[in-house]
């Protein structure tokens, strides 16, 4: 009698145990596989627009304060005491 498998086919986990063992992994196991690779790329994706988008805020936040760096200083200073009112 053999024991049960760790991960049942149709797995990540089960699709490396195939190529751990040197096996030619099952049909579920490479659908497994190719569903996380495609997760893992969409994931990365995300994170790079995220953060391409958050670089552009900063940098037409700077452009906004240096073209209204009066109407900026005096946002700064209001947020700065609302933040102090919230945190007290
Ligand atoms: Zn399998």
């Amino acid at each position: 009698m053999s024991a049960p498998a760790a991960h049942a086919c149709g797995t990540y986990a089960a699709y490396q145990r195939h190529r751990k063992r040197g096996e030619q992994p099952c049909d579920p196991c490479k659908q497994a596989n190719t569903a996380y690779a495609r997760d893992r790329r969409t994931r990365s994706e995300v994170r790079r627009d995220d953060a391409l988008a958050g670089a552009a805020r900063r940098r037409a936040y700077r452009r906004l304060a240096d073209a209204h760096p009066a109407e900026f200083r005096r946002l700064y200073v209001e947020e700065t005491i609302r933040g102090h009112a919230q945190s007290a």
